[in-house]
């Protein structure tokens, strides 16, 4: 919207005739919206919102856009008194009748601060029914708009109200409208001090984020802009070449996944007014997708329809939430085909339910690691099997190095230790000499004997049996590094020898697959690798009947019950 650039005038009968709404505040959820396409009609870039008491205590906004002249305040409380309308037929702006802050203060209390930019001092406007008085104060630049104590003078229409949290619930539903069309601000809304919903200028997937939360933001496809424009069918004849652009259209789309069996996340907005859905529309969106939706269900999105003016009459409702539209069948199309283009661009597979390392409560006994039916390898790593009615994932390498990890720490315990033929010298840093003085007691115990030999230099004289038969590059290495480098140097050793041999990518086959799976189950510790990654992984039959979006899972007769008895 652009700021008004006109001043305030009040429309002559023969166009108040044409548009007037009548009284159009009959609950707080109205003033907040009247104040806020006063906001953005004054091109505002931050807009605070704060009400107490349901709304029923206070209702303020303040804006810092282009604020109104002392000399033209007093009018702006007036009946049909506006700054916006030029052309009936041609509406820009959000408000346009001139009756929004007339019928607030015959509701309440009204009270205007406002300030133009390059205006010294603010003017401060105070009006109940006729009352309005008008003084110089100094305040910020934009306007600050407060309804108070509204109804207070009506006790039918206060009967009527909604309860304080219905009222804020719709608040917030509305103000998440508004920050999901105008997404470039700065939003904020508290109610009774609560803050509520608070936005900074993103696209509008961002605003998508703050109002619905990440997981529904990060699951939003962008309607490509340059692609979305419709170039309807050239009439035969141009009479009059229009000089308005076709209409076009903007936004993001949920993937199918995001899919709800309501439509109240269809967000549309026409010219930058917020409005609630036209049936012919909303089915045209559907039918985008297809048979990606269950039926009945509806998918999120925020769409933009930018048309020219002259096709849209805003004033066929009170609230202007309600608009027409002239060439609905091809808006429908625009819609339909603009959607169903950006929905082919996408890979729309669902990703599998996240998939859990088996819970730690049951790592304690290897006895609870359950008998596994192979199925397949998956990409020479992995092994994929059946097992208690669900589908596991093992990763073979992973295992392998559990299993090794085992075995040689039982042998280290029971080896010999074996005098090297040929002590090597290896080269240590400043740090890795210092660690070795601290912990030559527990090689030792190992049956790892080093010795410093100055200048940075260390000799290994004797190791354990167990791994000198090791065809491992780079043993020594391996051994010294683990050994002087973390805080459990017997874990540090030991996990580096499983490493080397263990199957890596690419050498998994089913047979020695199978092989590590066996070999698995008697180790201590199945669950994890030395260095603390899963071996295995479970995707329960539940979840992906879940994802499939099966009703439930089918009635096989179930391996062990993992969870009867622990
Ligand atoms: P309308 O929005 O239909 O013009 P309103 O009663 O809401 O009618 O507002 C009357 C006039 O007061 C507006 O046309 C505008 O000139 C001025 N006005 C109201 N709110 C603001 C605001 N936040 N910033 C700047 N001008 C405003
Ligand atoms: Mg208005």
């Amino acid at each position: 919207m652009t700021p008004p650039a006109r001043a305030i005038r009040v429309l002559p009968p023969e166009i108040t005739r044409l548009i007037a709404a009548g009284e159009v505040i009959s609950r707080p959820l109205d003033v907040v919206r009247e104040l806020l396409d006063n906001a953005l009609d004054a091109g505002a870039l931050k807009i605070d919102i704060e009400l107490e008491r349901g709304g029923l205590g206070k209702i303020t906004v303040r804006d810092n856009g282009a604020g109104i002249p002392f000399d033209e305040v007093k009018l702006a409380p007036e009946r049909h008194a506006t700054s916006k309308l030029e052309d009936v037929n041609r509406v820009s702006t959000l408000g346009f009748r001139g009756e929004a802050l007339w019928s607030m203060a015959l509701a309440g209390t009204l009270e205007l601060i406002s300030r133009p930019q390059k205006q010294l001092g603010a003017a401060k406007l105070t009006a109940k029914g006729e009352e309005i008085t008008l003084e110089r104060i100094s305040a910020p630049a934009g306007t600050k708009a407060s309804v108070l104590e509204l109804f207070a003078n009506y006790p039918a229409r206060r009967e009527m109200q909604a309860s304080q949290a219905a009222e804020y619930r719709e608040v917030v539903a509305l103000v998440g409208r508004y920050i999901l069309h105008y997404p470039n601000l700065f939003w904020k809304l508290e109610c009774d001090g609560e803050i509520r919903l608070q936005h900074a200028p993103s696209d509008s997937r961002g605003a998508v984020v703050t109002v619905y939360g990440t997981l529904v933001g990060n699951r939003m496809l962008s309607l490509g802009e340059g692609k979305s424009r419709f170039i309807p069918p050239a009439p035969p004849l141009p009479i009059s070449p229009s000089p308005n652009l076709p209409p076009s259209l903007s936004g993001v789309i949920s993937r199918p996944e995001l899919s709800r069996p309501h439509r109240d996340r269809m967000h549309l907005s026409v010219n930058g007014r917020p409005v609630s859905f036209p049936v012919e529309l909303e089915r045209a969106v559907l039918s985008a997708y297809g048979d990606l939706l269950s039926p009945g269900h509806a998918p999120v999105c925020v769409l933009a329809l930018e048309l020219p003016p002259e096709r849209v009459n805003p004033n066929v409702h009170p609230s202007k939430a309600q608009v027409g539209l002239a060439g609905m069948s091809e808006l429908a199309t625009l819609l339909e085909t603009t959607i169903r283009a950006a929905l082919s661009e996408h890979p729309l597979a669902r990703p599998a339910p996240e998939l859990r390392p088996v819970e730690p409560m049951i790592q304690k006994n290897h006895s609870s690691f359950p008998d596994l039916e192979p199925l397949a390898i998956y990409r020479d790593l992995y092994l994929l099997a059946e097992g208690e009615g669900d589908l596991w994932l093992i990763d073979v390498h992973a295992a392998h190095e559990r299993n090794l990890y085992e075995q040689f720490e039982a042998a280290f315990q029971e080896s010999e230790s074996v005098e090297l033929e040929h002590p090597e010298l290896l080269q240590l840093t400043p740090e890795q000499t210092m660690k070795l003085l601290e912990r030559q007691g527990e090689f030792a115990a190992w049956g790892m004997a080093l010795e410093g030999f100055g200048a940075g230099l260390v000799r290994i004289r004797s190791l354990p049996a167990v791994v000198i038969g090791l065809s491992i590059p780079n043993l020594l290495e391996l051994i010294l590094e683990g050994a002087l480098s973390e805080r459990e140097p017997q874990r540090a050793v030991l996990s580096r020898l499983a490493c080397a041999p263990a199957l890596r990518a690419g050498q998994v086959t089913l047979e020695n697959g199978v092989q590590v799976l066996e070999e698995l189950r008697l180790t201590r510790q199945p669950w994890s690798c030395p260095h603390g990654r899963p071996t295995v992984l479970r995707l329960s039959e539940r979840d992906l009947a879940h994802a499939f979006g099966r009703r439930g899972t089918r009635d096989l007769a179930r391996g062990r019950d993992v969870v009867k008895g622990r």
